[in-house]
C-alpha cells in the first residue's frame, strides 16, 4: 500500500518528461518534438530547418540499409601536440564520446532511389563539423573511388568551423588536397551535386562545398566565409540584410537551387537522371 502510494506520488511529481518539446531557433514556438522529427526535424510552424545529426541524414537521403561506410578506420591524432583551453587529443575523446562518431565527415557508398552513389555527411556537432585531416582524407578517398567507380558524387556539409586550428598547417592543406581531387573526377566526366545546411562557413565553404556541378541549399541556412563581424572590420562598409542566407545566394547566382529537406532526396536523384549519370 505505502509502496504504491509513493509510485503515484512520484508520477505526479515528474510532470512532463525533459526533451519533449523544443524551442524553435526561428519563430521561438515550443514545437512537440516528435512531431518536429517525423518532419525530418523541420520546424511545423515556420518550416525552420533544425539541425540534423551525419547518420539521421543518411538514414533520410540513402535507401534504407543500403550504406556501407569507407575508411571509418581512419581516426584523427594529434599532430602538433595543441592544446587551447584543453589538450586537442582530449576534445577528441570528448567529441567521439559525446556524438559516437570517430569524426566530423562520414563517406561511403549508398543507393538513392535504387541509383549507386559516393556519398559523404559532416556533422556540426563534432567540433563544429571542422576539417581535419580525416575529414580531408576520407573526402580525398570518397571522391577518389567515385572517380574509379564513375559514381555520382554527393556530400552534405554542415561545417561550420571550416578549417580546424588545432590541426594548423595540417588541416588548411585539405582544402586544396580535396579541391584537387574534385578537379581530376571532374576531368574524368563525373557528377558532384554539393549540399549546403546551416552552416557551411570558413575553409569548407572555401574548398569543395563551392565546387559541386550542381549546389543545393537548404532553406535559410547561413552560408559564407568569414563571419560578418570580421567582413565588416575588414572592408568598413555596410553589409546587405541577409547577405550569408540561401536565399541571398540563390539571388545573386552563388547556388543553383534551394531545396526543402522534405524533398532532396527526390531532387538528387532526379539530378542524376536530368544528366544522364
Ligand atoms: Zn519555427
Amino acid at each position: 500500500m505505502a509502496s504504491s502510494e509513493t509510485k503515484t506520488l512520484k508520477r505526479v511529481k515528474r510532470g512532463v518528461p525533459e526533451g519533449l518539446w523544443q524551442r524553435c531557433p526561428g519563430c521561438q514556438a515550443a514545437i512537440f518534438r516528435k512531431e518536429a522529427e517525423r518532419r525530418h526535424n523541420v520546424c511545423p510552424e515556420c518550416e525552420f530547418h533544425w539541425y540534423v545529426s551525419a547518420r539521421d541524414r543518411i538514414a533520410q537521403v540513402l535507401d534504407d540499409g543500403t550504406f556501407e561506410p569507407w575508411d571509418d578506420s581512419l581516426r584523427p591524432t594529434d599532430p602538433l601536440d595543441f592544446s587551447d583551453k584543453k589538450a586537442y587529443r582530449d576534445r577528441l575523446q570528448v567529441e567521439q564520446q559525446r556524438t559516437g562518431l570517430s569524426e566530423a565527415a562520414i563517406t561511403g557508398t549508398g543507393m538513392i532511389r535504387a541509383r549507386r552513389v559516393a556519398f559523404g555527411v559532416t556533422d556540426s556537432a563534432f567540433i563544429m563539423g571542422s576539417m581535419g585531416s580525416v575529414v580531408g582524407e576520407r573526402l580525398t578517398r570518397l571522391i577518389e573511388r567515385a572517380t574509379d567507380q564513375q559514381l555520382p558524387l554527393i556530400i552534405i556539409s554542415g561545417s561550420g568551423g571550416g578549417a580546424r586550428m588545432h590541426e594548423g598547417i595540417f588541416s588548411l592543406m585539405q582544402m586544396a588536397k580535396v579541391s584537387a581531387a574534385l578537379a581530376r573526377y571532374d576531368s574524368a566526366g563525373g557528377l558532384f551535386i554539393s549540399v549546403l545546411t546551416n552552416p557551411t562557413m570558413g575553409g569548407v565553404a572555401a574548398s569543395f562545398a563551392s565546387l559541386g556541378d550542381v549546389v543545393f541549399a537548404e532553406p535559410r541556412a547561413l552560408i559564407g566565409f568569414a563571419g560578418p563581424r570580421t567582413i565588416k572590420a575588414t572592408i568598413r562598409i555596410e553589409l546587405p540584410e541577409g547577405f550569408q542566407t540561401s536565399e541571398f545566394l540563390l539571388e545573386h547566382g552563388f547556388i543553383d537551387r534551394i531545396v526543402p529537406r522534405s524533398k532532396l532526396k527526390s531532387e538528387i536523384a532526379r539530378t542524376i537522371d536530368y544528366c544522364g549519370k
